[in-house]
């Protein structure tokens, strides 16, 4: 498209406009055949308990390597299956690959709880519901084992409806945390209108953890307000010994972050939980 093809003075042609429209486009068009194919997988990561040191759950990350692309951010993929209807598609295909990787863990007998993340247009979708209890019906698992994240953001919206269904999930047995909390309008009476189970701080708090007090004081806080409300806290984005000193002097429930592990296969998960609840069972004798 050349300027002059255009013939218009609004129409001022910028090669870097229409290298995004060409990848969205490209992306839009891949991702459909993608999410069919299983071409999306999940990775893990690890949450730890600050106070045992045990590895008990860790969080599902949906990762897409495009094959021209090469790999692409969630935060893009996810933007661009809510903007083409396919966010319900794309959020089933993520909870069945964890009910999956669930039971090969049950059937291992090893004792791990997966948080999937759930996007706004997937809950807003009026199947919501009943797409989760379609997940656990496909193994015998526990459902307390299936966390679901919400972002903030999602409950300020529409959240008769949100709350609705939050309160119909937890009724099936599966947890819900409220995701990157402190990001949106953190008012803890939007966190007081659902039945939640978890809270999961933002890392943008715990990246200044170290060089601010003001930040330590407001974490201070928010974990005294979210205990009030008897909910679990994880820090996110967790990556030096002396974040997660202070969170653990905080009284912080769990941490996940680079510290730990960063996302990894579901074998490498195995691997690091066994290492590390081994050792936090040396040392608690
Ligand atoms: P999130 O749910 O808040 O996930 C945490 C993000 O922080 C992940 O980015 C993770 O890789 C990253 N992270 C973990 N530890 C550290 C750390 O120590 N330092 C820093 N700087 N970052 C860390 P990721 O995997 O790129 O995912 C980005 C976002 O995309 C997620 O944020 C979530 O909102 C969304 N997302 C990912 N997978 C899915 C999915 O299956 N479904 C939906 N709806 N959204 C997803
Ligand atoms: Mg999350
Ligand atoms: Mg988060
Ligand atoms: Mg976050």
């Amino acid at each position: 498209v050349s300027k002059t093809l255009v013939g218009s003075n609004l129409t001022e042609y910028d090669p870097e406009t229409m290298d995004n429209l060409s990848r969205n486009f490209e992306l839009e068009h891949d991702l459909r055949d993608a999410i069919a194919n299983e071409q999306l997988f999940l990775v893990y990561q690890p949450k730890q308990q600050l106070k045992t040191r045990v590895i008990d759950s860790v969080e599902a990350l949906a990762r897409w390597h495009h094959p021209r692309l090469g790999p692409i951010s969630p935060l893009e993929f996810v933007a661009i299956a809510e903007d083409t209807g396919q966010a319900r598609t794309l959020g089933n295909s993520v909870l069945r690959q964890a009910v999956k990787q669930l039971e090969a863990w049950r059937q291992d007998g090893i004792e791990l709880s997966i948080a999937v993340n759930i996007s706004p247009a997937q809950i807003m979708h009026p199947d919501f519901v009943h797409d989760i209890e379609a997940a656990l019906k496909l193994a015998p698992i526990d459902p307390g084992l299936l966390e679901l994240e919400i972002t903030e953001s999602i409950m300020i919206g529409n959240h008769h409806h949100i709350a609705e269904s939050v309160a119909e999930v937890r009724d099936l047995g599966v947890r819900v945390a409220i995701d990157d909390f402190g990001t949106g309008y953190s008012s803890l009476s939007y966190v007081r209108k659902f039945t939640l189970d978890t809270l999961k701080l933002d890392k943008s708090f715990i990246s200044d953890l170290e060089h601010s007090s003001e930040s330590t004081g407001i974490v201070d806080a928010i974990l005294m307000l979210a205990h009030t409300l008897k909910l679990t806290v994880v820090a996110e984005g967790v990556e030096t010994p002396g974040q997660m000193l202070i969170l653990s002097t905080l009284g912080c429930d769990y941490i996940q972050g680079n510290l730990l592990s960063e996302p990894v296969s579901a074998d490498q998960i195995e691997r690091i939980a066994t290492r590390v609840n081994t050792d936090a069972l040396l040392t608690q004798k």
